[in-house]
């Protein structure tokens, strides 16, 4: 075993917004002798993963894939099985997950209208509508937008971005990359019609890094058969025709597989809206602690907070990153950086994934006292904001989570 540097007393802290925290369950399940993935028993884990996994994506009809890759490798397969070398898609700058597949789809060879945006929004809707109703010619094949910005803390109304494009009648593809979104954060892909979702394992699904998937719709599986990008590994065809019995095209990641069958039981033993509540909850008592010291949060629009992640700015002056350092160094407690446009100047709290509320305590008694360890002007009482918060709010049923 190569020597963490952590090597600390108790379980360190791993409040980034993904990897998260990977729960006993979890692990226990992974830690299962790895098997013949073409022999007799593996069908079962194969077929209850893919089932478990349109569940969580609340895909009724099409295909669930699932990769042996993080969560980057989905991005490419819902590029690359969908469209064709100089076709057109509409992309919004929301962060710097947004200018990630931007970049990957303008390396594939399509044409992105990449639409600016000051990171501190999820997009608009009404964006999309006017540039859709535009595009008499319906030259736009695809829409993407990521569900949840993990560098930013802000997510976009996925049904509200569908509505838009029904209003303007534009046939382009939906795509959503719900990687760090979900099992944290509502999210419908039937009920939204959204054609291609991304997923990852390593953030709301509880898992290790090394898993990625997508949920993938009629239209877009039938966009996919005359679709002319070049793919091979990330070819869904080949995929589906394995799957039909819960195998697959090439050796699968057997032990991780093992781990999503225990953490998608998890998600439904505790219940969706149980789980979406939870993390509204907790994101919640979060931005009352921010508050409280006097520290911005990055997402300027309520109604766009992710429940996933708090991303807060640090005062002029402080970086952020000396701020984490202190917070690594004093508690064992690893809190997001900053990316790319605002490195140094944003940290990122996440509370997703496998959390409760004496996690969450802990977590923000490591900012407020790293606040103070780093010299960081602010005001005291985060803490006690936040924990006034949960105890007004514990026992109490949880309200299913508003429709993103
Ligand atoms: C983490 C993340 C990614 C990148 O996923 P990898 O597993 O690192 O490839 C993409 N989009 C969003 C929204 C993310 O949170």
């Amino acid at each position: 075993m190569i020597k963490l540097s952590n090597a600390a007393s108790g379980r360190h802290f791993l409040q980034i917004p993904g990897p998260t925290n990977v729960p006993e369950r979890v692990l226990r399940a992974i830690d299962n002798p790895t098997i013949d993935h073409r022999g007799p028993e593996f069908g079962a884990i194969g077929r209850k993963a893919l089932a478990g996994m349109k569940t969580i994506f609340k895909a009724t009809e099409g295909h669930a894939i699932i990769f042996p890759a993080s969560g980057t490798g989905a991005w490419e397969a819902a590029l690359v099985n969908t469209l064709s070398p100089g076709d057109k898609v509409l992309m919004f700058e929301t962060g710097h997950f947004a200018t990630l597949w931007r970049k990957m789809a303008g390396k594939l060879g399509l044409e992105v209208e990449f639409v600016e945006g000051d990171w501190r929004h999820g997009v608009d809707p009404a964006a999309v509508e006017a540039k859709l109703t535009a595009d008499k010619g319906h030259a736009y094949k695809a829409v993407m937008v990521v569900h949840n910005e993990t560098s930013t803390g802000c997510t976009t109304r996925v049904g509200e971005v569908r509505k838009a494009m029904d209003r303007a009648k534009h046939p382009a593809l939906l795509m959503v990359d719900t990687i760090s979104s979900l099992g944290s954060i509502d999210y419908r892909h039937d009920e939204w019609g959204v054609d291609v979702c991304v997923a990852g394992s390593q953030k709301g699904l509880m898992l290790p890094p090394g898993l990625s998937f997508n949920a993938v719709s009629k239209k877009a599986l039938e966009a996919s058969k005359t679709a002319k990008l070049t793919k091979s590994f990330w070819a869904w065809d080949e995929m589906i025709a394995a799957n039909a019995n819960g195998y697959f095209p090439y050796t699968p990641a057997t032990n991780l597989l093992y781990g999503l069958c225990e953490a998608i039981d998890m998600l439904h033993e505790e219940g969706l809206d149980n789980v979406f509540a939870r993390h509204d909850r907790h994101a919640e008592a979060t931005r009352r602690a921010a508050r409280a010291w006097g520290l911005e949060i990055l997402c300027l629009e309520p109604k766009e907070y992710s429940s996933a992640l708090t991303a807060l700015l640090m005062p002029a002056g402080h970086d952020a990153d000396k701020f984490r350092k202190a917070v690594l160094d004093a508690f064992d407690m690893s809190l997001g950086q900053g990316l790319s446009k605002v490195a140094g100047k944003v940290f990122r709290i996440g509370h997703l994934g496998s959390f409760n509320d004496l996690m969450l305590m802990g977590t923000l008694a490591g900012v407020e006292m790293g606040l103070t360890l780093a010299n960081v002007p602010h005001k005291k009482g985060g803490v006690d904001a936040a924990m006034a918060y949960l105890a007004e709010t514990a026992g109490k049923k949880p309200v299913a989570a508003a429709a993103q």
